[in-house]
């Protein structure tokens, strides 16, 4: 049985408590977590009130934190396969994809290495004689991480990355499903030769997540999650006017026009959906294609839907894992029996994978004939997609943003000015145009709406962890005249 431990102050902790982790391909117990109490929620954020405040790190140049971060990033690249095993064992993401995306995560790792000393203030032309104005970028101050299992490597890069580059300190509280690729980065991440505190790694459940979020030094949440949590999040923030940024979920529209090329856009819809087993925050969940291919569509993806390789997460053949909790299996089940209880129908799939572990199979839904179904409104976070016809462009429009989300979004056309249409009317925060799940260190990623606010990715994510201090400098040596003498 592996053990795990916190990561405080630069040193390994075990805790006071310790959880279960099951292993999501058996359903059993593999490793055992440790549990936070209020104190080590206390001692990670007083150690990383006290790092950011300590000339080593306070007083470090740009340049150097830059330099640490691209020692980090080797230290990924070196320890990838340890990492994405890991993360595999953990939370059933399968090997292929987290072998895949630990690789690119050094990559975001090194952009913001690159970014830390190209993060400058300004000076401003003031409408004033002998006056110097400048603008600082200083760092927040102590951040608060919050990911939830899925893509966790991935989703922290995003957080920890920007958060060092700028000079802030952080406190990561690792998802208490699946935990053990935080616990085993931040093995990694003492090894880079940052001073103590600069990040404290711990995990444990909602209780955690509340007491650290309300923690008064704390000066931002960056948090990914659901939009239920974000709730708490913000007004647990609230205590102090903590500043947030939130990454939540989405109900993705994937649109297909009658012209599109068929076979690249139903690759890309199985990937858009079947990918991470459809726990993924950008899943094409909705797909919204033309009733002219409608059929000729359908066809093709239930074929390839019934094709996939369901297997062991740490097969390279397999395709599509388990779920990573028997909560999210039982969520996407009680979720289709509503919706097809609300006429939909159901195209292939629709039940777990009998056997032990928590497998459910790919599976369509049509809910062309049943738009209040749903499976169209909520967030599965699981191998389903939901399916609507259209007629018109118009009507694409009108199902595409028919959702309290406004993450992601794919569309397939060959038709450029009808592209430029759709790009301008679609509610979302990222367009794909005939691709779907692109990502890169350099484009910023985020929604609007109950998909969040903030933006991660991009030069703008390591600017949201500065704050700007105006300076004034009068540079006349004349003496400052008393101001209550009439002259
Ligand atoms: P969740 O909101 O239940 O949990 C996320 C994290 O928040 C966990 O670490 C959890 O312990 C913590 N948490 C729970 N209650 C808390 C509280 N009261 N205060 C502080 N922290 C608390 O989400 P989940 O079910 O684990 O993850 C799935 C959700 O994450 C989906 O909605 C998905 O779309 C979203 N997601 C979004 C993105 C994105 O980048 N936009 C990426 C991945 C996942």
């Amino acid at each position: 049985m592996q053990q795990f431990q916190h990561y405080i102050d630069g040193s390994f902790l075990n805790a006071a408590a310790q959880f279960d982790s099951l292993d999501p391909a058996s359903g059993s117990v593999w490793a055992k977590m440790p549990q936070a109490t209020p104190e080590d929620v206390t001692a990670a954020v007083d150690a990383a009130d006290r790092a950011f405040n300590a000339p080593d790190w306070a007083q470090m140049t740009a340049s150097h934190r830059g330099k640490l971060l691209h020692v980090l990033a080797d230290l990924i690249a070196e320890n990838a396969p340890r990492l994405a095993e890991l993360e595999t064992r953990d939370t059933g993401k399968i090997i292929r994809e987290t072998s895949a995306q630990i690789a690119y995560v050094a990559d975001f790792y090194r952009y913001y290495a690159g970014l830390a000393d190209k993060i400058e203030g300004a000076h401003l032309p003031i409408d004033k004689p002998d006056m110097e104005v400048w603008l600082r970028r200083e760092p927040i101050g102590v951040v608060a991480a919050i990911v939830p299992w899925n893509s966790q490597l991935f989703l922290s890069a995003v957080k920890i990355g920007p958060a060092l580059a700028a000079g802030c300190t952080v406190v990561l509280k690792a998802s208490e499903d699946g935990p053990a690729p935080m616990l085993e980065f931040a093995r990694i991440f003492d090894q880079a030769g940052f001073p103590k505190g600069v990040l404290n790694v711990i995990t444990g459940g909602p209780d955690v997540g509340a007491a650290l979020t309300s923690h008064p030094k704390v000066a931002h949440v960056a948090f990914t999650g659901g939009p239920d949590t974000a709730r708490h999040i913000v007004r647990n923030s609230a205590e102090n006017l903590a500043s947030t940024s939130l990454e939540l979920g989405g109900k993705s529209p994937f649109i297909v026009f009658e012209d599109a090329d068929i076979e690249s856009a139903v690759n890309a819809q199985v990937s858009g959906i079947f990918a991470a087993t459809g726990q993924s925050c950008v899943s094409g969940s909705r797909l919204v294609v033309h009733a002219s291919i409608k059929d000729q569509f359908l066809a093709r993806l239930k074929e390839k839907a019934e094709e996939v390789v369901i297997g062991a997460p740490d097969d390279m053949q397999t395709e599509v894992g388990p779920l990573c909790t028997e909560r999210q299996r039982d969520t996407a089940l009680d979720l289709i029996e509503r919706s097809l209880a609300q006429g939909a129908k159901l195209i292939t799939g629709g039940q777990p994978v009998e056997g032990e572990g928590f497998y459910f199979q790919p599976t369509i839904l049509d809910c062309s004939e049943a738009r209040n179904a749903d499976s169209l409104s909520h967030e599965f976070f699981g191998p389903v997609l939901s399916v609507v016809s259209f007629e018109t462009e118009q009507e694409a429009i009108d199902i595409a943003n028919d959702t309290a989300f406004g993450l992601a979004s794919g569309l397939f056309t060959k038709n450029l000015t009808r592209a430029h249409r759709m790009i301008r009317a679609i509610r979302a925060g990222i367009v794909w145009v005939n691709t779907y799940r692109a990502v890169s260190p350099i484009a910023p990623f985020g929604g609007h709406g109950l998909s969040g606010h903030g933006r991660e990715g991009g030069l703008q994510a390591a600017l949201d962890y500065t704050k700007i201090k105006t300076v004034w400098l009068r540079t006349s040596d004349d003496p400052i005249p008393n101001p209550f003498v009439m002259r």
